[in-house]
């Protein structure tokens, strides 16, 4: 593994360990170059997938990004940090099972809602006041309403 900070070929595992919920492996690495210290993720992914933007552009599927923004929508609301890594896991897990490598955007969009509703209230707010991009208070009311509704 090349080392991130100064391109050095060299770089020593000093550890490896099983995340929480035992789903990837943690490895923290030693650059021999500069002394800098790093840290690889190594997990299962059971198929490439790629997002296809409501613009038509397709663009790689990246973990980070989809983790990124449910930490967003989750920012100081009682959600531990394992269940939010349950919860990445659960949604990947569910888009790779679907069998389809192209991934429409919207689609992702609709299950992580689906996902936060179940999970935390705000973070569904949030997540989808973002995601719609509300341009209409009322229509960000009758949204509201929505979340009385039995699932
Ligand atoms: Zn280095």
């Amino acid at each position: 593994m090349r080392c991130p900070f100064c391109g050095h070929d060299d770089t020593q595992v000093k550890d490896s360990r099983p995340s929480d919920d035992g789903s990837a492996i943690r490895r923290r690495r030693f650059c021999t170059g500069c002394s800098q210290r790093f840290t690889t993720v190594e997990r299962v992914q059971l198929r490439e997938l790629t997002v296809v933007k409501a613009d038509g552009r397709r663009v790689p599927f990246d973990r980070d990004k989809l983790s990124r923004s449910i930490r967003i929508a989750l920012r100081k609301r009682p959600v531990e940090e394992e269940r939010i890594e349950r919860i990445v896991n659960g949604i990947v897990r569910h888009l790779e099972a679907s069998g389809e490598t192209d991934i429409p955007s919207q689609q992702i969009g609709e299950l992580v809602m689906e996902t936060l509703k179940e999970v935390d209230a705000v973070a569904y707010v949030r997540f989808a006041s973002v995601y719609r991009n509300f341009r209409e208070a009322k229509d960000f009311e009758a949204f509201l309403g929505e979340l009385g509704e039995p699932t």
